[in-house]
């Protein structure tokens, strides 16, 4: 290697570096935490600790898919509105997360954003405000928004379910196979330049891989040609703060795949 490519290199990494740091800072303490066995974050109630036992998980057995009375339309119609898909759902009652819900929580933001961020469902915070991502984690996904320079209202942010499951825990395979077709349509309508999908249940909903999240991160897949980014459920860097480097590589990679237009 010249002495020219060897001062391009290192600039090029204190580059990386100073990005880094400024990350760090904006999505706060613990994310230089380097260890495995970093401590674990209890945040009960949300969908947080929903989500990160999922991902410890990684694989579940799929559930019987049960008889509902209302259809579900698996694609909507084209050039339809996230209003219009919005009217769709209703008060919806099409699967068994219905009676336990205080709101459905549909999804928010720039309704023609660039990213598009996919979650899994809501947790008690989501449930009770109507809104995604509102709890610690959300709060952690906004800065992880802020650090690649975008504000929560410059993308859009929906979930695999539109109803807390009870108990906190992960959505069924009966629940997510009803209620993704809305996720999807959504997506079609905002036709965002890159999903990121946090977490398997978005993964599993978009790309059909069941589990994995540690593999799959770090790549781009496609859905329905749109370039999609899996990375960790921001409930999981709650309780494991050394995957935020992880995340800092794949919101990075987002980042340039944008700025290329
Ligand atoms: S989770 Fe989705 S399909 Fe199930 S009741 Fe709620 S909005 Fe309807």
């Amino acid at each position: 290697m010249s002495d020219v490519e060897d001062r391009e290199g290192l600039a090029e990494l204190a580059r990386d570096v100073a990005a880094y740091a400024r990350y760090a800072r904006e999505i706060g303490d613990g994310y230089v935490s380097a260890g495995p066995t970093a401590p674990s974050v209890r945040v009960s109630g949300t969908s947080a600790s929903r989500a990160a036992v999922q991902e410890e998980q990684e694989e579940r057995e799929p559930m019987p898919v049960k008889k509902v009375s209302e259809p579900v339309r698996t694609s909507g119609a084209a050039g339809e509105s996230l209003e219009d898909i919005r009217a769709d759902l209703g008060d919806c009652t099409r699967c068994k997360l219905h009676p336990g819900r205080t709101n459905i929580v549909y999804g928010e933001g720039n309704p023609n954003a660039s990213p598009m961020f996919a979650g899994e469902g809501p947790g008690a915070d989501e449930d009770a405000s109507g809104r995604p991502f509102v709890g610690a984690a959300g709060q952690l996904l906004d800065r992880i928004i802020e650090s690649i320079g975008l504000r929560r209202e410059d993308v859009y942010i929906a979930n695999v379910v539109k109803c807390r499951p009870p108990g906190n825990r992960a959505p069924e395979k009966d629940e997510s196979s009803m209620c993704e077709p809305f996720l999807h349509r959504q997506i079609i309508a905002v036709a965002p330049k890159i999903i990121v999908a946090l977490g398997n249940t978005p993964v599993q909903s978009l790309l059909g891989f069941k589990g994995g999240i540690t593999k799959l991160r770090g790549h781009f897949f496609e859905f329905r040609g749109i370039p999609v980014m899996p990375t960790f459920h921001p409930a999981y860097l709650l309780r494991d703060p050394s995957k935020k480097r992880d995340v800092w590589e794949d919101v990075k990679m987002v980042k340039a795949r944008l700025d290329q237009g």
